[in-house]
């Protein structure tokens, strides 16, 4: 593998997952996945999220393209779950082993923690239903990464790219805040502080249970059902 990898900060969406961000590294860098876990391959760590691709070096990865990569994918995988945390060691609770995808963003080879969040059931951007099966043949993803001969991540079954990067490389499109038009992701993303509390000490234990069925409208309703409640 070449001694410099290129990455440009200026690729980087909010939300964006390891996921896509890797998968970014090694199209633009034409480096094959199983390339990439040849030099950055480590033990596997079972007590870090899933999120973060197991298995990966990403302290190597950060130093070799000198970018904070890991803060920043702990902050985000943090903000998406803490507020539904009364205790923090059960992060991956809330998010899909499955890889959803939006059709949209995945033309714009973005892939998003949004996506993979269980209560979101829609593209925060684009309102469009996730999907989790190929395009093409229809199989089911899974979100890892495999050490595959193609630069991409693809189908196993069909070989068909998850993220597609032919029509934005080498000028990723980014999605920043302002561009999000889900109402109920804004909500969660401003809840105030009782709002928060809320959620972690009454309604926890109950949306642990129920987070495959219920998605982020019901869980807001709950809170500002609760709310009205307490302040009566
Ligand atoms: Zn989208
Ligand atoms: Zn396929």
């Amino acid at each position: 593998m070449q001694e410099r990898i290129t990455w440009s900060k200026d690729w980087l969406s909010i939300y964006e997952s390891p996921f896509s961000v890797y998968d970014k590294i090694c199209y633009a860098n034409v480096i094959t996945q199983s390339e990439f876990f040849k030099n950055f391959g480590s033990s596997m760590d079972s007590s870090i999220s899933f999120l973060l691709i197991r298995g990966l070096d990403h302290r190597k990865i950060e130093s070799k393209i000198s970018y904070p990569f890991l803060t920043q994918f702990y902050t985000t995988i943090t903000n998406l779950s803490e507020d539904f945390l009364g205790y923090k060691n059960q992060t991956d609770d809330f998010f899909n082993k499955d890889l959803y995808y939006c059709n949209f963003c995945s033309l714009n080879a973005y892939h998003s923690l949004f996506f993979q969040f269980k209560f979101i059931k829609e593209c925060p951007f684009h309102l469009e239903p996730l999907k989790n099966n190929c395009r093409v043949c229809n199989q089911p993803l899974i979100y890892t990464f495999y050490k595959s001969s193609s630069i991409s991540q693809c189908c196993t079954n069909c070989n068909e790219p998850v993220l597609l990067h032919q029509h934005s490389f080498p000028n990723f499109k980014t999605y920043t805040k302002n561009e999000i038009k889900s109402l109920d992701v804004l909500d969660l993303l401003n809840m105030d502080f009782e709002q928060k509390q809320i959620l972690k000490g009454t309604l926890f234990q109950g949306i642990k249970n129920m987070s495959n069925k219920q998605d982020l409208n019901f869980v807001l309703y709950c809170i500002n059902a609760l709310r009205k409640y307490y302040s009566h």
